[in-house]
């Protein structure tokens, strides 16, 4: 039986067959989705934990959907990624990004978008061709972009995912281990990737304050990546104390709900100039 969530709408449940009628319904949900606007960019900005600056923003897929309202990523990102829709997501939110990009470029804001990309966006040989693409087609320059992958990402078929990041990372593009400390074999990729960025999982961030496990594994971590030369990224910022932790240990860069929530994309010029303000 179909395991319910007390909180909100189940959409996807991982014990869901991918024969089943229920997933079956769910991609042509989610293929409707394509088609009739139901994805909504949101960002959440990053920030330069020195100096307070914004200097980029990580773009994070949403999906109203007309009944259910808002459906989060985590409830339906497994299952676009296990049927392969995800290869569509991951092209709109290219596309939707660069498009920001310009936009605020327009307008004096350069900030580097960071995209999350998924096993199967991994596997596709295209890819690099596409965003080749997508960067001259909207006058951007390679550095406009930064890749986010996570360890399982990679894992699946990790000579191939190895390659195309090889050729990404050779054009110019950023590349980010995400979610980093979470995995088995983290320290393996760091090793043989091409990565400028590591991303300290919020997990270890969110009570770090109060936590002093926490705090060394963070301390450890910022270490190990400025000794390997990377930039680092903290998620999960939720107060002021854990961004004055964070800079005093070195931290480069932080996202999170004190400084901000994933806002609507056409919401960030405003959220910009009150930040600067
Ligand atoms: P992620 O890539 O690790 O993204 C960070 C998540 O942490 C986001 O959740 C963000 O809203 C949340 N977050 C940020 N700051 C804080 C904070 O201070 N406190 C707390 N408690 N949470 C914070 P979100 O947007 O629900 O996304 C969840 C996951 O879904 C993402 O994790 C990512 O793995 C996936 N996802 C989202 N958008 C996309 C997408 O466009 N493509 C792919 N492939 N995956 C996506
Ligand atoms: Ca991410
Ligand atoms: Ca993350
Ligand atoms: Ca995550």
């Amino acid at each position: 039986a179909a395991k319910q969530r007390t909180e909100g709408p189940v959409v996807y449940d991982p014990a869901m067959d991918k024969s089943s009628a229920k997933s079956l319904s769910l991609l042509t949900e989610l293929r409707n989705a394509a088609e009739g606007n139901q994805f909504r960019l949101h960002v959440q900005p990053k920030i330069s934990l020195a100096s307070g600056q914004v200097v980029g923003m990580e773009a994070l897929v949403r999906w109203v959907h007309p009944e259910r309202g808002n459906v989060f990523p985590d409830e339906f990102i497994p299952f676009a990624e296990q049927t392969g829709f995800i290869r569509i997501l991951t092209r709109w939110v290219m596309e939707r990004s660069a498009e920001l990009c310009r936009e605020l470029a327009g307008r004096g804001h350069h900030l580097k978008v960071s995209v999350n990309l998924s096993t199967r966006d991994l596997l596709d040989q295209d890819l690099p061709a596409k965003f080749a693409d997508l960067l001259s087609r909207h006058k951007l320059g390679p550095g406009s972009f930064c890749l986010e992958i996570t360890e399982s990402a990679i894992m699946d078929d990790p000579v191939r995912a190895q390659q195309t990041l090889e050729r990404l990372s050779a054009m110019g593009l950023d590349l980010s281990i995400d979610d980093f400390g979470t995995g088995y074999s983290s320290l393996a990729y760091l090793k043989r990737l091409p990565v400028n960025e590591l991303k300290i999982d919020k997990s270890f961030v969110l009570n770090m304050e109060h936590d002093e496990g926490d705090t060394k594994i963070v301390r450890s971590t910022i270490d190990l990546g400025h000794n390997m030369g990377l930039r680092v990224v903290a998620e999960g910022i939720e107060s002021e104390a854990v961004w004055r932790l964070l800079a005093d240990l070195g931290c480069d860069q932080g996202q999170g709900y004190f400084m901000s929530r994933p806002i609507p994309a056409d919401q960030l010029v405003p959220w910009l100039e009150k930040w600067q303000a």
